[in-house]
């Protein structure tokens, strides 16, 4: 399954685009977990609000990611 990133569609920026959300404190797992997530985007890379991220097939880091050998 190909992975899917978020590009800023203004700069490019990939793993900038952030969304504004709610976390609540869970007792059992003592941190604090997403309750819910707004509608409302960001990037922090170029600071535009309220952005549409453009969805892209991340590409794969070679440091790690040789588990399947390819040729
Ligand atoms: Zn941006």
């Amino acid at each position: 399954m190909p992975l899917i990133n978020r590009a800023c569609p203004e700069c490019g920026s990939v793993d900038r685009v952030v969304r504004d959300a709610f976390a609540s404190w869970d007792v059992d797992t003592q941190s604090w977990v997403l309750a819910s997530v707004d509608d409302n985007l960001s990037c922090n890379a170029c600071g535009t609000s309220a952005v549409t991220p453009e969805e892209i097939e991340a590409t794969e880091e070679e440091e790690d990611a040789g588990a399947e050998g390819e040729t």
